[in-house]
């Protein structure tokens, strides 16, 4: 019993020098090279550019040195290991960018680059991902929402006091297979304008709405036999639109920064590839919350990643510019105010365009 009882003396603690880490991988990066060299043998010289070799991989080019011609065995084992090379540092920056905000910026200002995906390219991949969710998955409203109007767009419910609830029924049914803009009970122009004539000056519509009746009517008409092309025509004025307005805003980002940050010695380069790993999460976050909000019981996390959207730039100012909270704060509060305003005007802007155009 005795022997049991008696309380074990700690374990000696063993400390790890720093050093020796360093030195095992160092040791590493010098064996290597000779493990890799008895495989060099393939080509003399490099296929794509006829440097000599001295490595696995060609040091003016970077290319690997595989066989000229390749059997099926060999071209597959290339393609994956290409492939798991590729998408393994692209997973590996995701965790990053998705975990550690501001630390991508840091590392790629550091001069730290090819140990991640480039940001520009991550960003076409991401926004590419975010708009396909964005235009393939179905909106909320149309499936779930009690109120449902089969209109999209209701510019003037005004004028259909004699629309009843089994019309709006009848709408939701027939809506997949004729296109309605909106409720509008006038099928052209010429209708709309001579019952607009028919009534007292006074009771006619305004400027604004006569436009916007007559813009719609238009549409409707133009898409009532194809309402698959209206999807893919608005999805694509959409896509190119929103897209527009944020990638022009993205200057605008860095710019605020470089003006929230005016004392620091950061070019405004540096703070667009801070902008840029931005709205590389935002993208990744936007696109994994539209699949999260297609599972009803997953509402909590789509609130929780909703929230950490906002803050993620709170704390990617914080690690990026190294400031105090009291500081990073006022400057996080100060940027969201200025670049919502922006974006709010850039939209309007467009919107305006748009309108003008059609
Ligand atoms: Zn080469």
């Amino acid at each position: 019993m005795d022997e049991l009882e008696k309380p074990t003396p700690p374990p000696e603690e063993v400390i790890v020098p720093e050093e020796t880490s360093e030195i095992i991988s160092v040791n590493q990066e010098i064996t290597e090279p000779e493990k890799t060299s008895e495989k060099i043998s393939i080509n003399e010289f490099c296929l794509n550019c006829g440097t000599k070799l001295q490595d696995q991989f060609c040091h003016h080019c970077g290319q690997k040195d595989i066989p000229q011609r390749q059997t099926l065995g060999e071209l597959w084992t290339n393609f994956i290991s290409s492939f798991w090379s590729y998408e393994g540092k692209f997973f590996q920056t995701t965790k990053h960018l998705i975990t550690k905000p501001g630390f991508l910026a840091v590392e790629y200002n550091k001069g730290k680059r090819e140990s991640y995906y480039h940001p520009a390219r991550m960003y076409v991949f991401i926004s590419f991902v975010f708009f396909l969710l964005f235009f393939s998955l179905p909106d909320e409203n149309d499936t779930n929402d009690p109120d449902f109007k089969p209109n999209g767009v209701s510019l003037s419910q005004s004028n259909t006091p004699d629309m009843d609830s089994s019309s709006i029924a009848k709408g939701k049914k027939e809506k997949k297979r004729y296109f309605r803009l909106s409720n509008l009970p006038y099928k052209t122009v010429r209708e709309y304008d001579s019952l607009q004539e028919s009534k007292p000056e006074s009771e006619r519509d305004g400027w604004i709405t006569r436009t916007l009746t007559k813009k719609s009517v238009e549409l409707n008409q133009r898409y009532s036999n194809a309402p698959e092309k209206f999807s893919e025509d608005f999805g694509q004025a959409f896509t190119d639109n929103f897209s527009k307005v944020l990638f022009w805003l993205l200057p605008v980002f860095a710019l605020l920064l470089k003006l929230l940050y005016m004392r620091k010695d950061l070019f405004v380069s540096e703070h667009l590839v801070f902008s840029i790993y931005y709205y590389n999460f935002f993208y990744l976050a936007g696109s994994v919350l539209m699949l999260v909000n297609l599972v009803s019981w997953l509402a909590w996390l789509a609130a929780a990643i909703g929230i950490w959207i906002f803050f993620y730039l709170l704390f990617a100012m914080k690690r990026a510019y190294s400031e105090n909270w009291g500081k990073t704060i006022f400057k996080f509060t100060a940027f969201t105010l200025l670049f919502s305003l922006m974006l709010v005007l850039g939209l309007t802007v467009n919107a305006l365009a748009i309108l003008l155009m059609l």
